[in-house]
């Protein structure tokens, strides 16, 4: 972990002592200053946001709860990366059997942990695949099951997929923090992720949390 965050603030670091360096020497000119100038703020603009993205980590979730309808708060993320499913081609299979009750749950947060880990499946699936989402009620906890036919995490990659800044993807593309993200909101929520994953296979993230239902708890207050 420490090793990427270093890694995401040495890159602009880096680039801005270029900049430094090179306005010391041929800062009098008014074309190497427009030039390096915005160079310049943009490194400082990236570090600023590596340093609000861990402090946010670092932040406990503050949660708001209410009652919702858990396979409605599915299907409203979906309608968020609609377009993304199409655009790979990918086939949607749901099986969603947790909508009939309403429980109590945090709506932002928990749209934000499935955004995050559907939009990761998509990425995972350039060209075509089957995306799967299964929500289902068990004794006190809901399951929610997101898997792709995608490409898989090798092995060695598995334990650190829910460190901060660990990505696997292109800068600009993967900033590795949805992961870690997830990981503390459902973990706040008293929760948790079990991942299972083969290479070129496919990856199943499955999210538990605890089953609050809206009824009991207006009844028992
Ligand atoms: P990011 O997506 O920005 O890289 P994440 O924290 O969401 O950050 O994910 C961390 C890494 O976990 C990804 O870079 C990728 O290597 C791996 N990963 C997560 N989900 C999947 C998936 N469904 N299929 C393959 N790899 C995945």
């Amino acid at each position: 972990m420490v090793t990427g965050i270093a890694h995401e603030i040495n890159n602009p670091l880096g680039g801005m002592q270029n900049c430094v360096r090179t306005l010391y020497l041929e800062g009098y000119d008014e074309n190497v200053r427009r030039r390096y100038l915005p160079l310049l703020e943009k490194g400082l603009k990236r570090v600023d946001s590596v340093i609000r993205n861990l402090l946010d980590f670092a932040k406990e979730p503050q949660f708001n709860f209410s009652e919702h309808n858990l396979d409605e708060i599915i299907l409203e993320t979906l309608k968020l990366v609609e377009y993304k499913i199409n655009e790979n081609n990918l086939e949607l299979k749901l099986d969603l059997n947790a909508g009939k009750l309403q429980y109590i749950l945090d709506l932002n947060h928990l749209q934000q942990v499935f955004l995050n880990i559907i939009i990761n499946a998509i990425q995972a699936m350039p060209l075509d695949g089957i995306l799967s989402i299964k929500s289902e009620e068990r004794l006190d906890s809901l399951f929610i099951i997101i898997s792709d036919t995608g490409m898989g995490i090798p092995e060695e990659n598995l334990s650190k997929i829910f460190d901060p800044f660990f990505t696997t993807k292109d800068v600009g593309i993967g900033t590795g923090l949805g992961l870690s993200v997830s990981y503390s909101i459902i973990k706040g929520l008293g929760g948790r992720i079990e991942v299972q994953s083969e290479v070129n296979k496919g990856t199943i993230f499955t999210i538990v949390i605890p089953k609050k239902i809206a009824n009991e708890i207006k009844i028992s207050n």
